[in-house]
């Protein structure tokens, strides 16, 4: 896959998410661009996996735009980065990190897929973060191989002793993210290895998710609420489904420029419903549905319905 340059603004949102309320996103990794290949991802499969890190983009560049969008009047409540893929692929990150840390009091967010963790260098680079979210999904190599599809130098127990590492040496929370697949990483036995996993790892919180949004692959089916309460209790204290945001209220925030460019910038990140069109842009949903029909109508949005629901993304 030829690499897709990043896009001039690295910003986006702020959207509604379900564990951080209004979050500024920040995507400092040319899209796809991951050490992984997970089945249930939302951007597609990734061509070519790596793990190397490099200056995507400048550390300048960036914190100037967080700068502004904080100088705004719009609703942040967590800087968050994530996005098109593995942010700590980016070799700045530190930098940015503390450059955000200087500027406002509002938590920083790195959601990881743990990789870089491996690495003392790019530990390090987290250590100013407030939260970070990385994912563990696999206790095994078998498991990894089936649902991460990693990068050939990664393994599961490099994965979960770089996040172990992490815990004794990071003083912000670490909410653990595990997401269950139907048939893949559901197994009893491989829920006792992960429980185990946790138990190394001591996160301040595990957060079992499951496929919600369309999947890379479509195969990937989720596991039912009942099954995931039943999980939740089998990984005991600290352990909990993430909640829908769409109970999340919003303050509508004020209009940012051209409703339509706003939902092709949304849905081009990812596949998003109504409801997350509505909060994310503030508008009202009759508003939004209206510049839906007439975007799907011109071919420049699809809707892909997924687990009784229907999302919509750029085609
Ligand atoms: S879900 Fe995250 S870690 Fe997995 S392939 Fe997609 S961007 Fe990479």
């Amino acid at each position: 896959m030829s690499e897709r340059p990043i896009p001039s603004n690295v910003l986006y949102g702020p959207v509604p998410s379900r564990r951080l309320g209004f979050s500024l996103g920040v995507d400092i990794i040319p899209f796809k661009t991951c050490s992984m290949d997970c089945i249930y991802c939302q951007l597609g499969a990734s061509a070519k996996t790596t793990v190397r890190r490099r200056n995507y983009v400048s550390a300048r560049t960036v914190l100037a735009q967080i700068r502004k969008a904080l100088a705004s009047d719009r609703r942040i409540e967590a800087v968050t980065f994530s996005g098109s893929g593995e942010p700590t692929l980016n070799a700045g990150i530190g930098t940015i990190i503390r450059g955000i840390k200087r500027s406002t009091r509002i938590p920083v967010v790195v959601l990881t897929n743990s990789s870089c963790l491996t690495q003392p260098e790019a530990r390090r680079e987290l250590l100013r973060a407030d939260i970070v979210v990385p994912s563990l999904d696999a206790a095994t190599d078998a498991v990894f191989r089936k649902i991460n599809r990693p990068h050939p130098g990664l393994t599961a127990a490099g994965i979960i002793a770089g996040l172990a590492a992490f815990r004794r040496e990071f003083r912000g929370r670490i909410w653990l993210e595990i997401m269950l697949v139907r048939g893949v990483n559901d197994g009893p036995g491989h829920l006792k290895k992960l429980r185990a996993a946790a138990a190394l790892i001591r996160p301040d919180r595990i957060q079992l998710n499951t496929v919600v949004r369309p999947p890379a692959d479509r195969r990937a089916r989720p596991l039912g609420r009942d099954e995931l309460e039943r999980i939740r209790d089998f990984f005991g204290e600290g352990a909990e489904i993430i909640a829908d945001f769409k109970t999340l209220s919003q303050v509508p925030s004020p209009a940012a420029g051209d409703a339509e460019a706003g939902i092709l910038a949304v849905a081009g990140r990812r596949p998003v419903t109504l409801a997350d069109l509505s909060l994310s842009l503030g508008r009202p949903s009759a508003e939004i549905a209206a510049l839906v029909d007439r975007l799907a109508a011109a071919g420049k949005i699809k809707a892909v319905p997924h687990n009784d629901a229907v999302y919509y993304e750029t085609p």
